[in-house]
């Protein structure tokens, strides 16, 4: 099992800034609408597990489909580097883009195929 490690991650220019702790033991490949177009991969983890450490003021929601997700991207270089949203049981959960996690290498993940397309 992957260890759970902190990471710092953010978007393209540097506006959004946070801090992850989690494994990365499970990592989405979702291939909705949305994910499909922009390929992110999703670690999803507790939200206090996450601190936004700059750039609440930077970030532009955007909600499509059930509005269940909060996808949150920057309005100056438009990357989504996390997204808000509670689990079935009401648990207030971050997914973070995997992609926007400093000195990741994907070379090294297993990713899990989801179908969100199809929901
Ligand atoms: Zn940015």
């Amino acid at each position: 099992m992957p260890e759970e490690t902190t990471f710092k991650g953010g978007c393209h220019c540097g506006a959004v800034r946070f801090e992850i702790t989690t494994d990365l033991g499970t990592v989405m490949n979702c291939n909705c609408s949305h994910c499909a177009m922009r390929g992110v991969l999703w670690n999803f983890a507790p939200e206090t597990r996450f601190a936004l450490t700059q750039g609440e003021d930077a970030l532009q929601d955007y909600q499509f489909n059930k509005k269940v997700i909060h996808h949150l991207f920057c309005r100056t270089c438009g990357v989504e580097s996390f997204a808000r949203g509670t689990m079935p049981d009401g648990t207030p959960t971050v997914a973070v883009n995997v992609r926007c996690l400093d000195g990741i290498d994907l070379e090294s993940l297993t990713l899990t195929p989801i179908d969100g397309r199809s929901k």
